[in-house]
């Protein structure tokens, strides 16, 4: 199969035309940023942000068409806009700019929301291992011991673990053969790749299939009033983890990292990521940051210790806090039995509570700014 070019994919885009003016988007010099890699073809259109709603066709038609086209195996169009000089700038809290942001670039993304959920909240992590669906569960719970609704998306369609960390087991319904119920335990509103699939088969996705999956796992499901939904990410920063933070609304992420370097690597490119398509970052947890041995008490930092701490002063975001590395943890969260709703008064749910509520305090604050449809100007 030969080289896509850019000129097939302009001579597609040629045939699709505004239907406002009856001019193609080319035409219109509406399209921006043609990236083509392999069978992935990206680019924006460039539009005035009070069109987003009617663009919003116009873009899926372009998306659609070019994913279309041979050897095309994945196509993401997202809306841009110039930032008028003068506009104040619709900045959220912890919203560094000024750090590992492409410059010159100007975009506006416009996503549709997600009835009754008024707040999505990514947790993520640059590399796989590092204890993120476990520390996106008890945040979760965390969260609602805070007297919030939450539900949780299990978005790691690699490796879905939240129907075990949960103790969730069956297939969820529906009511009207359209949307899925979520399923429930612990008072969370769960939905996972994993309900579907058997946690052992090997999965084997195609760009546009986590994404329509991903997609229809967001928006097709029965979430009911929610003050927070927690997207539990696929690990790493691929196309996957960018098309998401892109296409969800998220009102913001959480990067769990572990203090070894390595691991603080890999956190630096998913802080980026979510900056790249202007998704607030919250801040860095440290998570296995130290262990505290359960006889005698002592501390030590197997790992080295404040890593975390160190690369988010450095890269302008919060810390929001460490930890431990603790069998309780792992036994609790393997078991179904996630120690923040199991062991309610302990130690280690306090720890969850404590950053639970600083990301409480983080999306509340962002909510104040933001209003009506999120169309984020950069
Ligand atoms: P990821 O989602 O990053 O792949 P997981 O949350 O699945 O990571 O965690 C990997 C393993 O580490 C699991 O067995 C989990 O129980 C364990 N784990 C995670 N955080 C901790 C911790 N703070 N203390 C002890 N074990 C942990």
């Amino acid at each position: 199969m030969p080289a896509l070019s850019e000129q097939t994919i302009l001579d597609c885009l040629n045939q699709i035309r505004d239907p406002k003016t009856g001019r193609s988007v080319v035409d219109l010099g509406l399209v921006t940023g043609l990236v083509i890699k392999g069978g992935n073809v990206g680019f924006a259109l460039e539009i005035d942000p009070k069109d987003a709603p009617e663009m919003e066709l116009l873009r899926k038609k372009c998306e659609q068409a070019v994913f279309a086209l041979p050897g095309v195996t994945s196509a993401s169009v997202v809306l841009t806009a110039e930032q008028k000089p003068a506009a104040p700038r619709a900045a959220a809290p912890g919203h560094g700019h000024a750090h590992g942001q492409p410059q010159g670039q100007p975009q506006t993304v416009a996503k549709p929301t997600v009835p009754g959920v008024a707040a999505i909240v990514a947790v993520a992590s640059g590399k796989g291992g590092v204890g993120k669906s476990t520390s996106a569960v008890n945040l979760a719970l965390g969260l609602q011991s805070l007297g919030l609704k939450v539900g949780m998306l299990d978005a790691d369609v690699y490796g879905p673990s939240l129907p075990r960390m949960l103790g969730l087991k069956g297939k969820p319904q529906t009511k009207d053969g359209k949307k899925l119920l979520p399923m429930e335990n612990w008072g969370l509103k769960v939905m996972s790749m994993g309900f579907l699939v058997e946690e052992d088969t090997p999965m084997i996705w195609r760009g546009p299939m986590i994404m329509s999956a991903l997609q229809q796992m967001v928006f097709d499901v029965e979430w009911g009033e929610l003050d927070v939904l927690v997207v539990d990410m696929p690990p790493g920063t691929g196309d996957a983890q960018l098309t998401l933070a892109q296409r969800v609304p998220l009102a913001g992420a959480v990067i769990i990292s572990t203090p070894q370097d390595i691991a603080l690597i890999d956190a630096r490119k998913g802080l980026n990521m979510f900056r790249k398509v202007d998704v607030p970052v919250f801040g860095i947890i440290e998570n296995m940051s130290y262990f505290l041995c359960p006889s005698c008490g002592e501390r030590s930092d197997i790992f080295g210790h404040g890593g975390a701490r160190e690369t988010a002063k450095e890269l302008g975001t919060d810390f929001l806090g460490e930890i431990p590395l603790h069998m309780e943890i792992r036994q609790t969260s393997d078991a179904g039995t996630p120690v923040t709703a199991s062991a309610p008064s302990s130690a280690h749910a306090k720890i969850y509570r404590e950053l639970a509520a600083k990301i409480q305090e983080k999306i509340e604050a962002g909510l104040g700014i933001e209003s009506g449809p999120r169309i984020i100007i950069e």
